[in-house]
């Protein structure tokens, strides 16, 4: 179902509001991305949508709370997207996702979630919304992309992103070639990490290991990004 976008602020901000209790209108009418008219509430209300009752509390009937589920997810992949793989400021991602969440088409969300390893948590630790993708990641043994600690000895992984900004080790790293995109090898796992990227070898602490998530070579491995043109 197609929504306008204000509809899609009001039913973004009464899920959000719901994760921290009642939604009161007033409270609503604060948090949208959006001016929120009688009209437009109106509206969303006789789309079957939202419930208002008397007392003034917003409540998301059940189809208006799988169509926020959607929003939700979309709003926080990006948030991830932006905060692990594009370095931007926790504060910054929040107006951008907003934007980028009525852009973004389902297959592409999906592709999304798969590339940051199905994540549970927006930069804000507030929980993301589960989509088709993420179970059946889940329930295999090996994630897609794993931290490049949980290579074994002599596995070779492609870098999809380092997870964590402002570390000057990290940005060492990407100076020494660890980029998205590169092919590692794990050398060595004690009494230190040591990688081998092109043909440097590079010891790293395991704390470090941590933030560098990297693609297993698996047979159906990025296969379907690559088709949906992420990568
Ligand atoms: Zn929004
Ligand atoms: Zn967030
Ligand atoms: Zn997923």
């Amino acid at each position: 179902m197609d929504i306008s976008m204000d509809a899609a602020e009001i039913l973004e901000a009464v899920w959000t509001l719901q994760e921290q209790g009642d939604a009161s209108l007033a409270d609503v009418r604060r948090m949208a991305h959006t001016e929120v008219t009688d009209h437009l509430l109106r509206q969303v209300e006789q789309e079957g949508l939202i419930a208002v009752d008397p007392a003034g509390r917003v409540s998301l009937t059940a189809k208006g709370e799988a169509l926020a589920a959607s929003i939700i997810r979309r709003h926080r992949l990006a948030e991830r997207l932006m905060y692990d793989v594009l370095n931007a400021d926790v504060e910054e991602t929040e107006d951008a996702a907003c934007e980028f969440e009525h852009l973004i088409a389902e297959g592409i969300t999906n592709a999304i979630c798969t590339l940051l390893g199905h994540p549970r948590y927006c930069p804000h630790q507030r929980p993301i919304p589960e989509g088709p993708c993420c179970q059946p990641a889940r329930e295999q043994v090996s994630s897609i992309v794993v931290p490049c600690d949980h290579l074994r000895i002599g596995e070779v992984g492609r870098v999809a992103y380092l997870s964590t900004q402002d570390h000057p080790r990290l940005l060492k790293l990407t100076a020494l070639g660890v980029t998205p995109g590169v092919h590692l090898r794990l050398l060595q796992k004690w009494p230190s990490y040591v990688i081998q990227c092109d043909e440097t070898e590079i010891a790293l602490e395991e704390a470090i290991a941590r933030h560098i998530y990297v693609w297993r070579a698996l047979d159906d491995e990025p296969a379907q990004l690559r088709h949906q043109g992420i990568e």
